[in-house]
């Protein structure tokens, strides 16, 4: 029988891309699959104190097995911002495309464009705390390229490719995600 989990997010990008590094090996349910209708605030200053609190919260209303994870786009010429408030950049509402076009303007005229994503997955098994971290190093574009992913995805060349993340399908953005890297880690954690 497959293992089932229910993954802490609405977001159904991040749910596509888990499952395609998760395979058949474990089901992962969202929280749509799950019934459960719930935007839960990431008040905190780090990824793993906002991650902890979705796996927690979510573990409290349903008592399974489950994962949360929260990431942010740190940009050295910046000095790590967007960082943990990578999603509200632009303002409580902003949409992807603000908050591309505030950290582009942020960037103007800076000649140091290295960024990197970083993920924390926090795992909440029979009611214990583990988590994980995923790096993706890369550069910051001077305009958007590409129309896949979701996010600063279009802004984003990871170390080792010339395509930003927008260029590419899940499966090669899979093989520099940040957060491929964190599953992989939760993967071999579950698997021990
Ligand atoms: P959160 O983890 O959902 O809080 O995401 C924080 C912000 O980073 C949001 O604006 C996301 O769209 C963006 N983000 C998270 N993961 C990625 C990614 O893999 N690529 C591009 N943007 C991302």
């Amino acid at each position: 029988m497959t293992n089932q989990i229910v993954f802490a997010t609405n977001n159904a990008n991040k749910v596509a891309e888990i499952k395609n590094v998760l395979g058949g090996q474990f089901e992962v349910i969202s929280l749509k699959d799950a019934g459960i209708e719930i935007d839960i605030p990431e008040p905190y200053d780090t990824l793993e104190e906002n991650a902890r609190t979705k796996s927690t919260t979510i573990f409290e209303l349903t008592s399974k097995d489950c994962f949360s994870e929260d990431t942010g786009l740190f940009v050295d010429a910046l000095n790590g911002a967007p960082g943990v408030k990578s999603a509200r950049y632009a303002g409580e509402q902003a949409t992807n495309q603000d908050n591309i076009q505030k950290l582009l303007l942020q960037l103007n005229g800076i000649e140091n464009r290295t960024a990197r994503f970083r993920t924390v997955i926090s795992l909440m098994q029979n009611g214990t705390e583990q988590q994980f971290e995923g790096i993706c190093e890369g550069i910051i574009l001077p305009a958007p390229i590409g129309e896949k992913g979701f996010g600063y995805d279009a802004l984003f060349i990871p170390n080792g490719s010339s395509k930003s993340f927008a260029q590419m399908e899940t499966e090669e953005k899979n093989l520099y995600s940040h957060r491929k890297k964190a599953v992989k880690k939760l993967i071999d954690f579950l698997n021990r």
